[in-house]
């Protein structure tokens, strides 16, 4: 399908309103043909006969004024409807892009995420969106109306004199082609407009966000010149942009004058020798004089809806982004975990190469199993593809000897709690962040999750308790405080199987106690995989398994890969050392 065709289906429902809108346009089109019609009656009835037919000069005196006052006022009211219709359609399909837009957003997969900027995102969102939205209501609908405006007055022109339109209608053609040409020049520069314009949006993304890093590597200096690269690129691009919008209309008055010199000459010629009357001559002149507003206008939108199809396109191709990892057709719903999670000889890379190469690992209900590994190993990795965040490439997840890829992604997510290092917390109430997974959940059970993840008491003292707005508005929380709201969320889901990635790692050793102390409460009763550099957490797993070089290197208890002397060893000498 083109992007007209779809721009098209995105239209189509709205086609009543359409449908009556054009009917306005057609009222417009008609009353301004009108306006240039009633000149010749004006002229030739009025002033030039008021000496030999006073009486009907007379009556027609006060016949045509009113005329032309009804005239104008059915066209303003027809303007006015059409608008709103047009300004109705165009917001609809605005809000129905961008709910499309947001939903598909929710089901792409993590590694799109991975490789997606988000300024990139936020622009599609915004800036593309409203440039369909201005093609569709302004451009559009006042393309069809400037169309039908030409229209009519066209047929006006050659009805009051045909010799003269032929003259026009031989050089107005010879305007069209600079006005498509400056159409096809803008639409190229506008293109590149857009991409300066998104990859600055990125770029004062990443700095806001990345404020501290910035300021700790003193970067300024380099991003203020690569933002100051960006922007001078923006404004020589939308200086050209302007100069080339502000040349296309001059030029056109140009030619439209070269037309205009002729027809007065050879128009003047004809009621001199009485083959014509002023009235006629000057109705002429009044419809070509209005036919070049429309013309103006239609060479103006011509560029909107340039820009409206480019959006469109970009727009279209964010949507085409097929989600990587989607439910199966007939996927059924996953039990919760009995027996055992098992990765049956699991590859996977991120791209060329391979991160994991072959794990075999089996899991019983129940059993915390920790995964050691060097930096970089494929620790988080290997626990990601158990959520389904990854697709993996060779091998199979089984839970309770079902592949997960089988299962809807729900049912398979709703049985995995999840906490990472980074403790994500939405702009939002302490209480609507804990209850994140389960919004529907009682105070008693919030207050219940919150206290085994000792959280309770510190919430209380927040000046407005459960209420208190986290976030950029709201209070600030400490490292650590951040993490045991985490293990709330994560009590409350009630979650059969546990997945621990380094979730103490970026604590200090005090508001480790009390987060070591939270999952611990989290822990009982999960079947849980850990990440951790804490020795405590990995003494007590019911098996360490060590990753190295993308697969398995040792598995056991701590006594027994000490005694190994292997990679176990190595590790333990480099990082649990200096506990
Ligand atoms: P660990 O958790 O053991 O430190 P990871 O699983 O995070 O290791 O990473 C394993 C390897 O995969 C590393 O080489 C890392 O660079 C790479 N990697 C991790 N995440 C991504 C990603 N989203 N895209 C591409 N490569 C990744
Ligand atoms: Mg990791």
């Amino acid at each position: 399908m083109s992007v007209y065709q779809r721009m098209g289906k995105l239209v189509r429902p709205h086609w009543p309103v359409l449908a009556l809108a054009v009917a306005c346009m057609l009222v417009v089109a008609g009353a301004t043909a009108g306006l240039a019609w009633m000149v010749k009656p004006l002229l030739d009835d009025i002033f030039f006969k008021a000496l030999q037919e006073p009486e009907r000069a007379r009556k027609m005196m006060i016949y045509l004024p009113l005329a032309f006052l009804a005239l104008q006022v059915v066209k303003g009211g027809a303007i006015y409807t059409q608008t709103v219709l047009m300004v109705k359609v165009g917001q609809r399909i605005v809000a129905q892009l961008r709910e499309a837009i947001y939903e598909h957003l929710q089901d792409l997969s993590l590694s799109f995420y991975d490789h997606t900027r988000t300024g990139l995102l936020i622009s599609r969102m915004t800036n593309d969106v409203s440039l369909i939205q201005e093609s569709v209501s302004s451009a559009l609908a006042g393309a069809f109306r400037d169309l039908f405006s030409i229209a009519a007055l066209v047929v006006l022109v050659f009805y009051r004199e045909w010799r003269l339109a032929i003259i026009a209608s031989i050089v107005f053609p010879l305007a069209m082609i600079p006005f498509i040409k400056f159409g096809q020049w803008t639409r190229r520069i506008s293109t590149r407009t857009q991409q300066a314009v998104a990859e600055m949006a990125n770029q004062l993304e990443e700095t806001i966000t990345g404020a501290r890093v910035v300021k700790a590597f003193t970067a300024e200096e380099q991003e203020i010149s690569r933002f100051t690269e960006v922007s001078r690129r923006i404004l020589a691009l939308t200086l050209k942009e302007e100069k080339v919008r502000a040349l296309s209309s001059p030029f056109m008055e140009s030619l439209g004058a070269v037309a205009i010199a002729f027809i007065i000459g050879y128009g003047g010629y004809r009621v001199i020798a009485g083959q014509s009357s002023p009235g006629t001559f000057f109705s002429f002149m009044t419809a070509l004089i209005l036919l070049y507003d429309p013309l103006k206008k239609l060479a103006r939108s011509q560029t909107i809806l340039q820009r409206g199809v480019a959006a469109a396109v970009r727009v279209f191709e964010l949507l085409d982004t097929p989600p990587q990892i989607m439910d199966r057709p007939g996927a059924g719903e996953l039990a919760p975990l009995k027996k055992t999670i098992e990765f049956k000889a699991v590859h996977f890379s991120y791209g060329r190469e391979e991160v994991l190469k072959g794990i075999d690992l089996k899991i019983k209900a129940g059993q915390i199993v920790a995964i050691a590994g060097r930096s970089g190993g494929g620790k988080t990795t290997l626990v990601n593809l158990l959520p389904r965040f990854y697709e993996l490439e060779k091998g199979e997840i089984l839970i309770d000897g079902k592949d997960i890829r089988e299962v809807t992604l729900k049912s398979l997510r709703q049985q995995i709690g999840l906490v990472t290092q980074q403790t994500i917390l939405f702009d939002d109430t302490i209480r609507a962040n804990i209850a994140y997974g389960r919004p529907r959940a009682t105070t008693r059970e919030i207050e219940a999750a919150a206290s085994a993840a000792y959280a309770h008491d510190f919430i209380l003292e927040l000046p407005q308790g459960y209420e208190t707005m986290i976030g950029e508005q709201g209070v600030r929380l400490s490292g650590g405080q951040r993490q045991r709201l985490a293990i709330a969320r994560a009590l409350l889901k009630d979650a059969p199987i546990l997945i621990l990635d380094e979730a103490t790692s970026s604590l200090d050793t005090e508001s480790e106690y009390y987060v070591q102390k939270a999952i611990d409460n989290l822990m009982v009763g999960r079947t849980t995989l850990v990440i951790a550099h804490r020795l405590s957490t990995i003494y007590s797993a019911d098996r360490i398994v060590v990753l190295a070089g993308g697969m398995i290197a040792e598995e056991g208890r701590h006594e027994e890969l000490m005694s190994l002397q292997g990679e176990y060893h190595k590790l333990y000498e480099m990082q649990f050392n200096s506990d």
